[in-house]
């Protein structure tokens, strides 16, 4: 694939997940890579700008930082944009419907313009894990795929897989919202997390049962979404990956941990 970046300006608008404020952002067509752009600051979108993984995945540069970055990432992903400046009025990206959807929309609506690059792929060069038994992530070389687990105690979720072979990603995994229980809503708003979550942009479970009346787009969304959270958090890598993936119960956290391992190993090659 070529490097790509969007056609014309698109503006997205609305409320943060986390801080609950209304925030807008402003994409434009770059040559410069993925970058934020917050109060005259530039924040690269790239792994070791990742200053924060606790239930969303923050960029910063010193004080100036941006977060719920994931799912507009896993859109860019998806759209295979690499090269975009996204200005950001807010402290965070806009929730939307707690999916990539809304995101893939607005950037297909600005079109594509492909800068006659070849985006360098990236294949780790020997299996690279992290984390323990409790919950892992691994890499290897090999063909694009993420296989992603996942087992709670909620039995309206409880133990689900799903492979990802990177083909329908606006069909089979944008559409996917992010997800929430009951009893962690609480001590997340005590932490000043999820004050503009609600059943509007976010899937609520209490136990055996899905609070939301609309029910679920699919019926393993909860595990579909963590593969959104996951591409999106190694899009920071910005170049298509060739590698088989496969996760245990992970985080933003040990995602992260894999990002900055394959930009260490690749460091140098980036064109
Ligand atoms: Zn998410």
């Amino acid at each position: 694939m070529d490097r790509t970046t969007i056609a014309r300006e698109v503006e997205v608008e609305g409320v943060g997940l986390h801080s609950g404020l209304g925030t807008r952002l402003r994409m434009k067509p770059s040559e410069r890579g993925i970058a934020f752009i917050k109060d005259g600051t530039r924040i690269p979108a790239t792994p070791p700008h990742i200053v924060d993984t606790r239930l969303n995945t923050t960029y910063g540069v010193g004080n100036v930082r941006v977060g719920t970055t994931e799912h507009l990432m896993a859109a860019l992903y998806g759209l295979g944009l690499t090269d975009l400046d996204i200005v950001v009025e807010g402290d965070e990206i806009p929730a939307m419907d707690g999916s990539a959807l809304p995101f893939v929309e607005a950037l297909g609506d600005a079109g594509r313009s492909p800068l006659g690059v070849a985006a360098a792929e990236i294949s780790p060069r020997g299996v690279l894990r992290f984390g323990d038994g409790a919950s892992w992530i691994e890499a290897r070389p090999g063909d694009f795929s993420v296989s992603y687990e996942i087992d709670f105690p909620d039995t309206a979720i409880g133990r689900m897989r799903f492979t990802f072979d990177g083909r329908g990603f606006a069909e089979r995994i944008a559409p996917a919202r992010t997800f929430g229980r009951m009893q962690d809503v609480e001590a997340m708003r005590a932490a000043g997390l999820a004050l503009g979550g609600g059943l509007h942009n976010a899937v609520v479970v209490d136990g055996d049962g899905v609070v939301n009346p609309e029910g679920l787009r699919f019926e393993d969304e909860f595990v579909r979404h963590k593969i959104l959270d996951l591409l999106g958090d190694l899009w920071s890598l910005q170049a298509p990956l060739k590698a088989r993936i496969t996760a245990w119960k992970a985080s933003h956290a040990l995602h992260v941990r894999l990002a900055k391992a394959l930009f260490e190993e690749h460091r140098g090659e980036r064109a």
